[in-house]
């Protein structure tokens, strides 16, 4: 075994994953365990409704460093992440599936580059995306696109998900950014300091099935774009400018016509496009305003991001006991009599 004196944690939200879990907690230890002197696995149950919540605490009679936190309902992934940011101690984290598609052996890269080239970030890129489907392939890659061209500074790199090593100094950064709405693909970059990629053939789930379908996703990118982008929001005043230069033109020689040609009463067909094409124009702007307004409606509510109804584990003796506010969820910890 190496001797080390750094203590990684990986977190794993977990949503109805009762086929996945045994497999993902041998699968790891069997790989990591000698390798990484401490090490723990931190699932967060995201309000399952299956028993998998039984089957981790069964697995935590038999090992050590095993942590559940248990939100009090389906609250999404991100939220089950930022509630395992907020409340583990760790060095390092490392977000992971625990469907296998990410492969634990590569923590040990991530490991090397983050101890030995002082690397903050160190992310994994799925460089073989062959067993996606082609409107998959497509969307995906038109969503880094669009998002790396709105969002400005902070840019991320494509195919790369959640899958990553963080420092302690990101980590602590994150938990000071407020937002409910939250895009953790990108948030992960909005801190800085250095990354690095890994290239890594992901593979398909080991059981069960996946949680995402074309609507979620396609939400999930809107929610990206408009955290990351105030454009949409400011470009109608651009095109209410352009059109508008348009009409005085249009307006001007329409004028200049009926001067000198007389007046003609011929028209409806002009008028129609321009009433329709306005009216569009004027819908995809209200729309566009409304979910700007619908987020911001989220963010001064300022409602928790996640709660913790239970804590279990080595987790739960680090911290404080009974109903604790942390930066952007509630925690309940009723654990630490034993
Ligand atoms: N997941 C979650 N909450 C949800 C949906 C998914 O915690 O509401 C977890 C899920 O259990 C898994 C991970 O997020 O560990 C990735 O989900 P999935 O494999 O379905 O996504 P995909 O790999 O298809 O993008
Ligand atoms: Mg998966």
């Amino acid at each position: 075994m190496r001797k080390s004196d750094y203590k990684v944690a990986l977190i794993v939200p977990v949503y109805n994953e009762h086929e996945t879990v045994e497999t993902f907690v041998k699968t790891v230890f069997e790989k990591l365990e000698a390798e990484i002197e401490h090490i723990e696995i931190v699932f967060i149950d995201d309000g399952s409704k299956d028993d998998t919540v039984q089957i981790i605490e069964n697995i935590q009679k038999e090992y050590g460093n095993i942590s559940l936190i248990k939100l009090s309902r389906n609250f999404g992934k991100e939220a089950a992440m930022s509630a395992a940011l907020d409340l583990v101690q760790a060095d390092a984290i490392v977000p992971i599936d625990v469907d296998l598609q990410d492969p634990p052996e590569l923590v040990l890269d991530f490991i090397k580059i983050w101890r030995e080239e002082g690397v903050d970030n160190v992310f994994g890129i799925r460089e073989d995306r062959s067993k996606d489907t082609n409107t998959k392939r497509v969307s995906s890659e038109g969503f880094y696109y669009v998002f790396n061209k709105l969002s400005g500074r902070v840019q991320i790199p494509s195919n790369v998900g959640d899958f990553r090593l963080i420092d302690r100094k990101i980590i602590d950064i994150l938990k000071t950014l407020k937002e409910r709405n939250r895009f953790m693909k990108a948030l992960y970059a909005w801190p800085g300091f250095t990354s690095k990629g890994v290239g890594y053939m992901r593979p398909e789930r080991v059981a069960g099935t996946t949680k995402w379908n074309y609507w979620k996703l396609w939400n999930f990118a809107l929610d990206g774009i408009f955290a990351f982008s105030s454009l949409p929001l400011r470009v109608w005043s651009y095109l209410g400018g352009f059109i508008g230069v348009l009409s005085l033109i249009y307006m001007f020689w329409n004028l200049i016509k009926t001067l000198v040609l007389g007046n003609s009463t011929p028209g409806y067909t002009t008028l129609i496009c321009v009433i329709l094409f306005l009216g569009a124009v004027q819908l995809i702007g209200i729309g566009v305003l409304g979910e700007y307004m619908g987020r911001l409606t989220e963010e001064v509510k300022g409602r928790p991001v996640y709660v913790a109804s239970k804590i279990t584990g080595p987790l739960s003796k680090q911290l404080p006991k009974g109903m604790s506010n942390t930066s952007v969820g509630i925690s309940y910890n009723e654990e630490t009599k034993k």
